[in-house]
């Protein structure tokens, strides 16, 4: 999988893919991600890839040219599966859609920044806008920071034991079960004692019971 991700601040997204499950990924050849300067695509001398809103009112918009350059010129080298927009205003990001990307071959990540992106960019390039909740960032690059994480760590190979991911909250609409670790006893607060009976099918009961109820109370609505 490749993923292009067009920002006006490399930097601020550069740190995700530099540890652990997303490192290992792109080691293993898993996927390929790519930080793409948008003020690269600028052609003015100054690279400004913002503008004042036609119309007024407080805020720059991101302009419609060094975009559509860049979106024609990745366009030029391979087609793209989608093109994604981060957008408050977007579908509401969940794992089914981490699950769908995780399955393509191509897509673009294009980062806002100021009030936004020109509306022409969204009608005429844009194929998905997803949005990761219901509260306004400055700019897109945390968003399609948990966008890349949540896809690339359940392409399988990503994560080495390979049923992790697929035992996590969501998949399957339940929430996860609690977990433990050693110590079994800290200061009185015992682990269930189910957890160290060695039996497999109870102990895959139990968990299952849990995530049961866990999302009957923390999550009616799943
Ligand atoms: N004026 C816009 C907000 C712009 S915030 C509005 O009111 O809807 C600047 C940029 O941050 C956006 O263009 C978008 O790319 C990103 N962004 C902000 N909140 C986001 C969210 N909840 N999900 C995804 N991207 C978001």
């Amino acid at each position: 999988m490749r993923i292009d991700i067009i920002t006006v601040l490399p930097q601020l997204i550069e740190s995700p893919f530099q540890h652990s499950i997303l490192k290992r990924a792109i080691e293993k050849g898993l996927v390929e991600v790519n930080l793409i300067n948008l003020r690269d695509y600028s052609a003015n001398k100054q690279k400004s890839v913002d503008d004042y809103a036609f119309g007024g009112g407080a805020g720059m918009v991101m302009s419609i040219e060094p975009i559509a350059n860049c979106i024609n010129f990745l366009k030029s080298q391979r087609s793209y599966d989608e093109i994604i927009y981060t957008s408050p205003d977007g579908k509401p990001f969940n794992q089914k859609m981490a699950n769908h990307l995780s399955t393509f071959n191509n897509i673009i990540i294009l980062c806002g920044h100021y009030k936004g992106v020109d509306e022409r960019v969204r009608e005429h390039f844009i194929t998905k806008e997803i949005s990761i909740g219901d509260y306004v960032l400055s700019g897109g690059e945390l968003a399609a920071a948990v966008i890349c994480d949540s896809i690339i760590r359940i392409i399988p190979g990503a994560i080495s034991d390979e049923t992790s991911a697929l035992t996590d909250s969501f998949q399957d609409n339940l929430l996860a079960p609690p977990v433990y670790t050693r110590p079994a006893d800290y200061n009185g607060w015992k682990v269930p004692d189910i957890l160290l009976s060695g039996h497999e099918k109870n102990i895959e009961e139990w968990r299952h019971e849990q995530s049961l109820e866990r999302t009957k109370k923390r999550r009616p609505d799943l």
